[in-house]
C-alpha cells in the first residue's frame, strides 16, 4: 500500500466523521479523516451539547470534539485539515475511490461521506456585508462580546432556541424573530425560553434587512399578519433558519433526495459499492449528535466487513 492508499477515507470531521475514524482505526483499518475547515463540525461552536450520553449537564463541543479526535489518533487514524473536493470511481483494475483533496489525491476502497450541513443564510440586504460584524452563526463565539446588549435570533427550531438561551446568559435582552406562528423546537427548549425573563419572542416576523456601516446597528422587520415594518436596534443578529447538506463536492456522483441528502440503507451504505454516508448529510438522519456518532460507528463496521468480503447490498 502506497502512502496515499487507504482502506478507508472519511470526508468530514464532525462527530459522525470522528466516530467513523475512531471505529475504523480500532478495527485495524488504515484510515484517513479529512476534517475540512471545522474539526468537530457544528458541535465545536456549541457551548452546551444537550442529550449526548454520559453528560447529564451537557458538554461544551470544544471539549468533546478534541477528545474524540485524540481517541481516534490513539487508535491509529490519520487526520488532515483539508477538504474533499471531488470523488471519482477508480477503473476496474484498481477499484475503489479516488478523493481529490486540498493536499492532493488519496485512494481508498471505502469512503465514508460525513460532510454534514452548513447553516442557511437569510439572503437579505446587508447580511453578507455585516457577517462577522454583528451578523453571526455562532452564539457561543460572540455572546461574551455582547454582554449587556440587545441581540436578535432568527429562527424557531432547536438551534435557534438553544442559542437564544446561550445568548441570554450574556446579553441584556434577546429577541427571537420567527416567521411562523409556533416553534418547531423540542418542548424542553420552548419551556426554557418561555420561562427566561430576558427572552422576548416575536412570531410572524420576517427580517428583511441588516443595517449598519462597519457594524450592525439595526434590522428592518416586516410583520407577516399586517405587513407593517419596524426598525429594531440590535447589536447582534444570530441566524438559525435551517441547514443545507454539504454535497456540492460530490458533483452528482451519488443521487440525493429532495432535501439534498444522500439515501442510505440501515448500514449506512449508499447505492454505490464502497460509499457510505453518515450523520446529517444522509437521508433520514435524526439530527442529533448521538445519532450522528452512531451512524459513524455503523459505517466503519460496515466498511471493515466490505473490505473483508467485498459484498455490497
Ligand atoms: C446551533 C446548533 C446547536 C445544536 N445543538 C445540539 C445539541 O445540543 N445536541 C445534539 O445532539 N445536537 C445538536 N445539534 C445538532 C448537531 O450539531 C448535529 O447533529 C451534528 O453536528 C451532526 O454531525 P455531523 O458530523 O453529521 O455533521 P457536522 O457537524 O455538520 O460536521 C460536518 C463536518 O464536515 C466537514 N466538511 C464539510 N465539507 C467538507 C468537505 N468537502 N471535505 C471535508 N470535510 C468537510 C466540516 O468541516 C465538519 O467537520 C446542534 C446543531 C446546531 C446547528
Amino acid at each position: 500500500m502506497s502512502n496515499d492508499d487507504y482502506d478507508v477515507v472519511i470526508a468530514g470531521g464532525g462527530v459522525a466523521g470522528l466516530t467513523a475514524g475512531l471505529t475504523s482505526a480500532r478495527a485495524g483499518r488504515k484510515t484517513r479523516v479529512l476534517t475540512g475547515a471545522a474539526l468537530g463540525g457544528h458541535l465545536v461552536s456549541i457551548e452546551r451539547i444537550d442529550g449526548y450520553p454520559g453528560f447529564p449537564d451537557g458538554v461544551p463541543g470544544y471539549d468533546l470534539c478534541p477528545i474524540i479526535q485524540e481517541q481516534a489518533v490513539a487508535a491509529g487514524a490519520e487526520f488532515a485539515a483539508t477538504e474533499a473536493n471531488a470523488l471519482h470511481a477508480e477503473d476496474a483494475g484498481r477499484g475503489g475511490w479516488r478523493v481529490t483533496t486540498g493536499e492532493g489525491d488519496v485512494h481508498a476502497r471505502a469512503v465514508v461521506i460525513a460532510t454534514g450541513t452548513t447553516l442557511k443564510t437569510l439572503g437579505v440586504p446587508g447580511e453578507e456585508q455585516l457577517r462577522g460584524k454583528g451578523v453571526s452563526h455562532c452564539a457561543s463565539c460572540d455572546a461574551p462580546l455582547l454582554r449587556n446588549r440587545i441581540v436578535g435570533v432568527v429562527g424557531g427550531g432547536d438551534s435557534a432556541l438553544q442559542e437564544a438561551l446561550t445568548l441570554a446568559q450574556h446579553a441584556s435582552r434577546v429577541i427571537v424573530l420567527h416567521r411562523g406562528t409556533a416553534f418547531s423546537a423540542q418542548d424542553a427548549y420552548v419551556q426554557r425560553v418561555k420561562e427566561n425573563p430576558k427572552i422576548e419572542v416575536r412570531f410572524g416576523t420576517i427580517v428583511e434587512e441588516a443595517i449598519g456601516n462597519g457594524g450592525l446597528k439595526s434590522v428592518r422587520t416586516r410583520s407577516v399578519p399586517d405587513g407593517t415594518t419596524e426598525t429594531l436596534e440590535l447589536s447582534g443578529l444570530f441566524v438559525y433558519v435551517g441547514l443545507a447538506p454539504a454535497t456540492a463536492w460530490l458533483d452528482g456522483v451519488l443521487a440525493v433526495d429532495a432535501s439534498g441528502r444522500i439515501p442510505v440503507d440501515g448500514e449506512m451504505r449508499s447505492r454505490l459499492p464502497g460509499l457510505f454516508a453518515v450523520g446529517t448529510v444522509r437521508s433520514g438522519s435524526a439530527g442529533r449528535a448521538a445519532a450522528a456518532a452512531g451512524d459513524g460507528a455503523i459505517a466503519a463496521v460496515g466498511a471493515d466487513r466490505y473490505l473483508k468480503d467485498g459484498r455490497w447490498l
